[in-house]
């Protein structure tokens, strides 16, 4: 972050704007607003000043900018078209500690004004730094269209009941009870004008607290091969209400970082032979946050039920009695497939496809080899890199062509992806030779060679 995202209140505080053309009037606008007192520092004004001249909303003083306009200001802005002029303005503000901004040059400000919607009191704020307000702006946009109108309005309500929503429920409590209203019906009633009955249906929701003491809850939720794109919108949302994440060692950085702020995070491990907690200790850590009344959300690598022991998880959560469910994310071999630009099935290659663990368990892999090795069917191996070799040779020994090809991939669908590929002849060497990280998934059949073709998309590429 470049800059500091604050609100400043600038009600009935001096504040200075220097020059007098459209610019200035609209910063002049904005200061308004927000309840300043503000004066206008130019030898003459614009005529877009003049409703708040008549208004005496402001005050003109004409001449040259002096140090000492400063004295007392709590904001100054430089708007005029005379980079000197701007620079005295932004030099001596700043000796003086006064915030300063200096239109369209960042280098000189020391507070920038972002691009808002207002819906007041809510405000959003986009900004890019300075780096492109036109994408700001954009953004800016998209998110006008987004926020209903009537938000302000639900907003003053929030506000008009907060103190004694504060003195009735305890915070967790709070959190879920202002959730509920502002998503819910009574948000409906604000947003079609009706905020007399809004009002009295909030009351009496507060009066009935069990709408507000429900307790905890349990979403198991795929938080897909790596890229934070390949989330789906209710993870997202689930993330973003979340009192604690209790997240695996597949799951990315860039997607932990999805989660509210405020959430708390749980690390449950789930390194090979290290597992951080064993499962039954997951399993009942679950069950504990969701009686405190917490909203958890138990993220999982890909998806939760494949390779994910979900079943396992939200078998004692029922067992419990503690609400929960399940968000599908989009396992490793799908996003595996894509980014590495092999298609799992093909019309021509392969019309079946097989998901199965590669695990070696006790220096062997027990699984039904003579299924797996099938003609027209592509077999994807999750955990199987310890295992390779011993996968590649028994697929032979099982009747496929050694000249089958086959891939293995590394991170898939993360700026490190990488792909090797061979056949179940040659795979067990490229592999040995690379110096290969976990994850990896690898995929075996036809398809493979249709990498050759379609890979274009790959991000490392
Ligand atoms: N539930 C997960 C799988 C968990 S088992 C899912 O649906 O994807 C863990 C295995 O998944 C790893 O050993 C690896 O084989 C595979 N895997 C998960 N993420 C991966 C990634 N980004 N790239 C390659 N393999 C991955």
């Amino acid at each position: 972050m470049d800059f500091l995202p604050i609100f400043l209140d600038v009600r009935d505080q001096p504040c200075l704007v220097v020059g007098g053309g459209e610019v200035a009037a609209r910063k002049c606008a904005l200061l308004l607003r927000a309840g300043a007192r503000v004066t206008v520092l130019a030898p003459t004004l614009s005529a877009a000043f003049d409703a708040d001249l008549a208004a005496a909303r402001i005050a003109h003083r004409p001449g040259n900018f002096r140090d000492e306009d400063l004295t007392g200001c709590a904001v100054v802005i430089a708007a005029t078209n005379d980079g000197a002029v701007n620079g005295a303005v932004a030099a001596a503000a700043r000796a003086r500690r006064i915030p300063v901004n200096v239109v369209d040059q960042p280098a000189l400000c020391s507070f920038i004004l972002p691009s808002i919607i207002e819906r007041a009191p809510l405000i959003v704020a986009v900004s890019s730094g300075g780096a492109s307000p036109v994408l700001a702006r954009l953004l800016r946009a998209r998110l006008e269209s987004l926020i209903p109108a009537g938000y302000g309005r639900l907003a003053a309500l929030a506000g008009a009941f907060r103190d004694r929503v504060k003195a009735r429920l305890k915070p967790a409590e709070r959190r879920r009870f202002w959730e509920r209203v502002l998503e819910g019906p009574i948000a409906e009633l604000v947003f079609s004008g009706r905020e007399g009955e809004a009002g009295k249906a909030l009351q009496d929701a507060l009066d009935d607290t069990r709408l507000a003491l429900s307790g905890g809850e349990v979403s198991l939720v795929g938080a897909g091969p790596g890229d934070p794109d390949l989330l789906t919108f209710r993870a997202l949302r689930l993330m973003q209400q979340a009192d604690v994440v209790v997240y695996d060692r597949l799951v990315s950085q860039p997607i932990l970082d999805l989660a509210r702020l405020e959430a708390e995070r749980i690390y449950a491990g789930k390194e090979r032979a290290k597992h951080a907690l064993p499962q039954e200790d997951i399993n009942q850590l679950l069950v504990r946050l969701a009686r405190e009344g917490k909203r958890v959300v138990r993220l999982k690598g890909g998806d939760p039920f494949i390779f994910g022991r979900g079943g396992e998880e939200i078998g004692t959560l029922a067992a419990e009695g503690i609400p929960f469910q399940v968000v599908p994310g989009i396992t490793a071999a799908a996003g595996c497939a894509s980014y590495a630009g092999i298609p799992l099935t093909h019309r021509e290659y392969s019309q079946s496809v097989v998901f199965v663990t590669g695990h070696l368990q006790d220096g062997s892999i027990n699984l039904n080899w003579p299924a797996l090795a099938q003609p027209r069917q592509t077999v994807v191996f999750y955990m199987g890199l310890l295992g390779v070799d011993i996968l590649c040779r028994e697929l032979v020994v099982h009747g496929l062509p050694g000249s089958t090809p086959a891939a293995l991939i590394q991170q898939g669908t993360t700026p490190q992806q990488r792909v090797l590929a061979g056949t179940l002849d040659t795979l067990p060497g490229i592999v040995h030779q690379s110096g290969v990280r976990a994850p990896t998934l690898i995929i075996v059949g036809e398809v493979v060679k249709l990498r050759d073709r379609l890979k274009w998309f790959e991000p490392t590429a």
